[in-house]
């Protein structure tokens, strides 16, 4: 098959990047070139946020059911190609077929559809004075924004950015990762499709420090949300602080999963647990990588989570029987790898994996790793503090509900934390005292779109979700009236 070529989506048109420069994109499962991706520069990026700056008011001035009708209409032409859609989002990031079309594309929808919805609900405050005047809130959109999303849910994220965008009555230029950016660009085919005005949507394909650094130094964008990297994410504050621009940064995380004594260790909540240190190769910045275990039960914990763990199928991502697809691209291949040997090195004994994953046949080339569990490293071990974003678990014991709560929040990052026990009173107690943005207790990955998602102290700024999102995509104006 002929490699394609993607396109940006610039002032309703698609079109080829102006210097005609080109990344190449990788099929990870394979290791061969499939598609070539604008290299998008600085030109194509002042062409996208005048064509945002221009559509703005017009877009901010359209009704609410409007906007909200075009959201659907985008969504209902996904949903309408969502085999379509999952094949290349496997084949763009190595995930498995029937994972990209259970959870990536039903999300993306969902994302749409949910702002869509949210946006007809959204009301505003009023606040009466017993002095005689009272005070409502009008939340204008902010005109042109920015939106930056990462490789590991690439079109889940990235809808999860543009739909409040949009909703909210901003006009948008948004990018997806460089690794991962088909189906964002099907995306933007579609939305000309459901009839969006021009330059209200403009997808600007490109590498992160020039595309994306130009976004967000571009004065036209006057607000930028960001998924990504910790480092990144620095990055983009200090290029944003100066011209006092919004930013949501959700960042990196280094999740502990814990597991008390009193846990229902159930074979469903067993597979809940395996799933929330491997799905998608471990590249969900949910996962817990760090799998707490009381001291009580942690020998016999351990035979069985290996166990499950060991049944786990590396394989081709087309597979229905493959549980882990290929890690994105050969560089995160190479860092996994290192973080493992990384591991070894400091003391940690491998339980299970720690190799690359050979396949035959069509897959032969591709970036395979097994799935690792990793045992006697301390927590603050290099390992148990940084971000690995891979299929490698590490099994920490711990004496006690202090013990658990130490070790849980010793690391700088701050963004999810799971809990599993049948004590309600524990349940509570830690969920008020974990430094995460979000507690699962006996789940994990249980998303309700209305609630507040995000992190704490490394793991990011801002919250997005329900109405967070909306009113970070507004201004507030308070209007005060004596009477
Ligand atoms: P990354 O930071 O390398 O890239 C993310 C996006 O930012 C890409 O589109 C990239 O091109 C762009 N970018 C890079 N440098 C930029 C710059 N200087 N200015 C503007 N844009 C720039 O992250 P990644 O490797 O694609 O994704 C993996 C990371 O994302 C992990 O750390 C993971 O934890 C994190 N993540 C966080 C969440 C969350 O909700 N908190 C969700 C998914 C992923």
């Amino acid at each position: 098959m002929p490699s394609t070529r993607l396109a940006n989506l610039i002032d309703g048109r698609l079109q080829a990047p102006r210097d005609n420069r080109w990344l190449d994109i990788y099929e990870p499962a394979t290791g061969a070139v499939f598609a070539h991706c604008p290299d998008s520069g600085a030109a194509d990026v002042e062409a996208a946020a005048l064509a945002a700056q221009q559509a703005a008011p017009a877009w901010a001035a359209t009704p609410a059911d409007e906007r909200a009708r075009l959201l659907h209409r985008l969504a209902d032409l996904i949903e309408a190609r969502l085999d379509e859609f999952a094949e290349l989002e496997s084949r763009d990031s190595g995930k498995p077929v029937a994972l990209a079309r259970r959870l990536d594309i039903p999300r993306a929808v969902s994302n749409l559809r949910f702002f869509a919805a949210a946006i007809m609900a959204w009301d505003s405050e009023s606040h009466a004075m017993e002095s005689g005047a009272i005070n409502y809130t009008l939340r204008r959109p902010l005109g042109a924004v920015g939106c930056i999303s990462p490789w590991n849910l690439p079109l889940y994220l990235f809808t999860w950015k543009i739909a409040p965008a949009l909703a909210a009555g901003n006009t948008v230029v948004a990018k997806p990762s460089e690794v991962t950016p088909c189906t964002a660009a099907l995306l933007g085919e579609l939305s000309i499709e459901a009839g969006f005005p021009p330059g209200v949507l403009n997808i600007v394909q490109g590498r992160g420090p020039t595309t994306g650094q130009a976004i967000v130094e571009h004065p036209a964008i006057k607000a930028v949300s960001f998924t990504g990297s910790t480092r990144t994410g620095a990055s983009i504050a200090t290029t944003a602080a100066p011209q006092f621009k919004k930013v949501s940064l959700e960042l990196g995380g280094k999740n502990p999963a814990i597991v008390f004594a009193d846990a229902d260790l159930s074979e469903q909540n067993l597979d809940t647990i395996v799933r929330s240190g491997f799905a998608n190769q471990g590249e969900i910045c949910l996962c817990g990588s760090r799998l707490l275990v009381q001291r009580a039960i942690y020998a016999s914990f351990r035979e069985r989570y290996l166990a499950r763990v060991k049944a786990l199928q590396v394989g081709d991502p087309h597979d229905a029987a493959t549980d882990l697809g290929a890690l994105v691209s050969r560089e995160h291949f190479d860092k996994v790898m290192s973080c493992i040997a990384k591991a070894r090195d400091e003391g940690g004994q491998v339980l299970t994996g720690g190799d690359a994953v050979s396949l035959q046949g069509r897959c032969a080339e591709g970036w395979f790793v097994a799935p690792t569990v990793i045992d006697g490293l301390a927590n603050d071990t290099a390992t148990n503090q940084q971000e690995i974003f891979g299929p490698v678990v590490t099994l920490i014991p711990f004496d006690d509900e202090a013990d658990a709560v130490a070790i849980a929040n010793g690391t700088s990052y701050g963004l999810a934390a799971s809990l599993w026990t049948t004590d309600l009173s524990r349940a509570h107690r830690l969920g008020a005292q974990l430094e995460f943005g979000i507690v699962w207790i006996n789940c994990w990955l249980l998303r309700d779109l209305r609630t507040p998602f995000g992190g704490s102290k490394q793991s990011g700024v801002g919250r997005e979700g329900g109405a967070e999102a909306l009113r970070f995509f507004t201004e507030p104006r308070n209007i005060c009236i004596r009477y």
